[in-house]
Parts: structure tokens; C-alpha cells; sequence
């Protein structure tokens, strides 16, 4: 089963995610502040790594910069409500994922799951394969180390933002993005009630791949968001 370090200086927090994902079947190991977690990190072969950003000796985002030097290891990071920037910039500094506090613990496990799924290796193909962030789904892969989009090898040219939205959309697959959702992770922004700007971002998506490609690879969820199913 997999191991999972827990970066957290709010004992109660901390405490409850370790019961939940004890009972799930992971293993735990825990660190309250971020030198320790750090350590931790370096020193042990994690399969992922939760973990705060506001902590005590080292915060999150230098604790996530410093293990990026050395590691892939998963990170998912948790994240004030109003944090915009920093769920920008732990995105840019390699964090794999966040998740807001408050959070329900339903959301946890299935970021967790995703996020474990996706840094599974196929065994054995693991010597022989390069190590890309690339995801595929009904033929269309991003690449997001050489940020590239391609459907069924045929490259399509996306702006910044489009390519964010469909990345936020491949790398949840099968869970549904709210448009809020869409809009802080792929935009760096909040999501303002009315005007529909990722509604037209996905348009765009639509028209550039959908249509073209002759697929259905966006689905909307009426009332909620968006998703891409396999
Ligand atoms: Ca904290």
C-alpha cells in the first residue's frame, strides 16, 4: 500500500488525515513543521507527500522547492481558502495538486487516488521509459513538460489559458471541475459568478479539438462544471 507523509503543524488536522488514510490502508508518517518534513522526504521513498504550506522552521513552498531539486515524489498541497497565488505558484513550483482547507475528506482521498494513479509506473515498462508528465485520454496527450498538445499525434495550437484548463481537465480525470475550480487552477484568479470566461475557454477547446478531431472528449456536467472521461 501506499506511503503517504503528512506535512501538517495543526496537530488536530493532522491527527484526523492520519486516521482517515490509516483506515484507507495507508501508511503514515507524520512531520508538524518543515525541516522535519523535509527530511523526512529526502530520506524516505514517499508515493506522496501532503503537505501544508504555512508551517513553522521551512514552509511549505521552500519545503516543495527544496524536495523538487532532488525528487518527483507526489506532492498535494493544502492550501488557505483565499490563497490564489499560492496555489499558483505551488503549481509552478512542481506541486501536483492542492486542496483548499476546509476540506471535505472524500475530496482528499480522491485527489490522493488521482494523483497516485497518475505517478504509477506500468510495471515492467519502468527501465525503459522516459520520464514524461504527459497524459492521454482518447487520444488527445498533453505534454506538459514540453507543453504540447497533440491528438492522435497531430499537434494543436492552444493559448496559455486554453492549455491550463484542458490540463487541470486530463490530469482530474473523472472528476468533475467546477468552473471555480477551472478558473483559480488554470487562470491564477477567483472565479467571479457571472461572467462565463471558462464557458469560452472551453468552447475554444471544443471547437480546436472536439470538432476538429471528430471526438467527444469534454463533457459538461449541467449545473457544475466540467469533466473529460476515458
Ligand atoms: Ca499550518
Amino acid at each position: 500500500m501506499a506511503r503517504i507523509l503528512i506535512v501538517e503543524d495543526e496537530e488536530k488536522i493532522a491527527r484526523f488525515v492520519e486516521l482517515e488514510l490509516s483506515h484507507e490502508g495507508y501508511e503514515i508518517d507524520k512531520a508538524a513543521d518543515g525541516r522535519a518534513g523535509l527530511e523526512l522526504a529526502l530520506s524516505h521513498d514517499y508515493d506522496l507527500v501532503l503537505l501544508d504550506i504555512l508551517l513553522p522552521q521551512l514552509n511549505g513552498m521552500e519545503v516543495l522547492r527544496r524536495l523538487r531539486r532532488e525528487k518527483n515524489t507526489p506532492v498535494i498541497l493544502l492550501t488557505a481558502r483565499d490563497a490564489v497565488m499560492d496555489k499558483v505558484a505551488g503549481l509552478d513550483a512542481g506541486a501536483d495538486d492542492y486542496i483548499t482547507k476546509p476540506f471535505a475528506i472524500e475530496e482528499l482521498l480522491a485527489r490522493i487516488r488521482v494523483t497516485l494513479k497518475r505517478h504509477a509506473v506500468p510495471s515492467g515498462a519502468a527501465v525503459a521509459m522516459p520520464v514524461t508528465n504527459s497524459v492521454t485520454i482518447q487520444g488527445v496527450t498533453i505534454d506538459t513538460d514540453r507543453h504540447e498538445v497533440t491528438v492522435n499525434g497531430v499537434p494543436v495550437e492552444l493559448t496559455n489559458r486554453e492549455f491550463e484548463i484542458l490540463r487541470q481537465l486530463m490530469e482530474h480525470q473523472d472528476i468533475v471541475q467546477t468552473r471555480e475550480a477551472l478558473a483559480s487552477a488554470a487562470l491564477g484568479y477567483d472565479y467571479i459568478g457571472e461572467s462565463n470566461v471558462i464557458d469560452v475557454y472551453i468552447r475554444q477547446l471544443r471547437s480546436k479539438i472536439d470538432d476538429r478531431f471528430n471526438i467527444k472528449l469534454i463533457t459538461t456536467v449541467r449545473g457544475v462544471g466540467y469533466v473529460i472521461r476515458d
